[in-house]
């Protein structure tokens, strides 16, 4: 194989066949294949894009450069979850357990922050001592005692795509259709899975700025899950304001455990009931919507799925009396209140302007190399709709450096749209493909 040419190949608008793309990927995953040939066959695919057959044969090859998790050995459904990014959205640590309730077992491999979206796994990490560092067998025996386990890429899971993303991240080759595709479903399939439920988000505050594209990304993701065999369902939604009322790493954690004991706010469970009961209908567990939401339901006023959360926590290193208890959990320093400065209703609330105010609280990454505070965020944040007088709280700043306190307030400031009229809300919950 002579890298050069499959460049050309595809630099010329050309379909790649099966034999090229894995002799690629086997190349780059050992070395063989330099960082400069891989960018380059990086740019050429995102201008010319690919063919269905083309995404899945790129995908399975990703998936093959590591191992798949054998979970052959629990004897239930296995289905996860996967959103695209958003901001507030802490749905992960809400659905795993519930549906862990309901009897389907769920082992979920999930990310850091990336940009302004939030990561499941920092989020898990402001628990003090959550190791999302399992190996294999303990990832298999969490969810064997739990139903549900919560860990990061390990060096095994899809290394080629470890590797491809961070060159892709710095060679502006990361928005392309069949690479997020391929990135994205190789770490999933690699789960062990029978079944994927994917949020694909649209919006200020997400990777996709409007539906059409989401819906590109949702058809990819669907029919590439489904030629590797597996149940897949994607569901659109709105990612213009931020899910819930919290936005940052222990604050979500917080506003999580607020949902498990059934205090969670709206727009956040209307979605965490909707992508779960899909994961139930889909390893028919459940044969109908209303069904699944009537075990969800059951699921989370009984407490069990509360208790399954603190139980997986803990067999994870968790600290439980932080879960039981979330001041325990890190606090920052300063709280200063973002005050509206007239009276009226609250038109809007830019989610992508809550995600630059906690990133420049400190609540993500710059860089990757970068730690995030665990501490720092936005809660209490008002939800479009809501009448309010001047001097009311539109949100409360958890800050531990003066400085990026007011960088970050001055930013959440523009974030909300305070007018005499309230807007027409949007859909938050938009088609499914399949
Ligand atoms: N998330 C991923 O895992 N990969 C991408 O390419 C984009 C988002």
């Amino acid at each position: 194989m002579i890298p050069q040419w499959i460049i050309e190949q595809k630099r010329d608008g050309q379909e790649l066949d099966e034999r090229d793309i894995r002799a690629f990927i086997d190349g780059y995953a050992s070395g063989e294949i330099p960082d400069y040939q891989m960018s380059a066959l990086a740019m050429a695919i995102y201008f010319q894009g690919m063919t269905a057959e083309e995404t899945g044969v790129l995908t399975d090859a990703m998936m093959r450069s590591g191992q798949i998790i054998d979970t052959s050995a629990i004897d239930k459904p296995k289905a996860d979850k996967h959103s695209t990014g958003g901001i507030g959205d802490k749905v992960s640590l809400i659905l795993a357990p519930l549906v862990a309730c309901c009897g389907v077992a769920v082992p979920m491999i999930s990310g850091r922050g990336l940009g302004i979206t939030g990561g499941t796994l920092d989020k898990m990490e402001s628990i003090p001592g959550y190791r999302c560092d399992l190996s294999e067998s303990e990832f298999v025996d969490v969810i064997a005692e739990c139903g549900c386990s919560i860990i990061g890429q390990t060096e095994k899971i899809a290394p080629a795509d470890k590797k491809f993303y961070a060159l892709r991240d710095v060679t502006a080759t990361v928005p392309s259709i069949p690479l997020i595709t391929a990135s994205i479903m190789s770490k999933k399939l690699a789960e062990g899975i029978d079944a994927l439920v994917l949020d694909v988000k649209h919006g200020g505050g997400a990777f996709m700025k409007n539906p059409e594209d989401a819906r590109r990304l949702a058809e990819s993701l669907v029919d590439t899950g489904k030629k590797m065999g597996k149940k897949v369902v994607a569901l659109l939604t709105d990612m213009n304001e931020p899910l819930g009322r919290a936005v940052g790493n222990s604050v979500e954690v917080g506003e999580a455990i607020e949902c498990l004991r059934g205090e969670g706010p709206r727009d956040l469970m209307d979605i965490v009931m909707k992508l779960s009961g899909q994961m139930l209908i889909l390893t028919e567990v459940a044969d109908s919507e209303e069904e699944a939401l009537a075990k969800l339901e059951d699921a989370l006023e009984s407490g069990r799925a509360y208790e399954k959360f603190r139980r997986m926590v803990e067999s994870q290193g968790g600290d439980p009396a932080a879960i039981d208890d979330p001041s325990q959990l890190p606090q920052a320093e300063i709280e200063s209140r973002l005050e509206a400065e007239s009276d009226g209703v609250v038109a809007a609330v830019d989610a992508e302007k809550i995600g630059k105010a906690a990133l420049e609280l400190g609540s993500g990454r710059v860089k990757t190399s970068d730690d995030v505070d665990h501490a720092v965020g936005i809660s209490a944040i008002v939800k479009s709709g809501t009448r309010v007088s001047r001097g009311d709280a539109l949100a409360v700043l958890h800050a531990n450096d003066a400085d990026r306190l007011e960088d970050a307030r001055a930013t959440l400031n523009e974030a909300f749209l305070v007018a005499e009229n309230p807007l027409a809300p949007g859909n938050l919950i938009g088609e499914i493909v399949q």
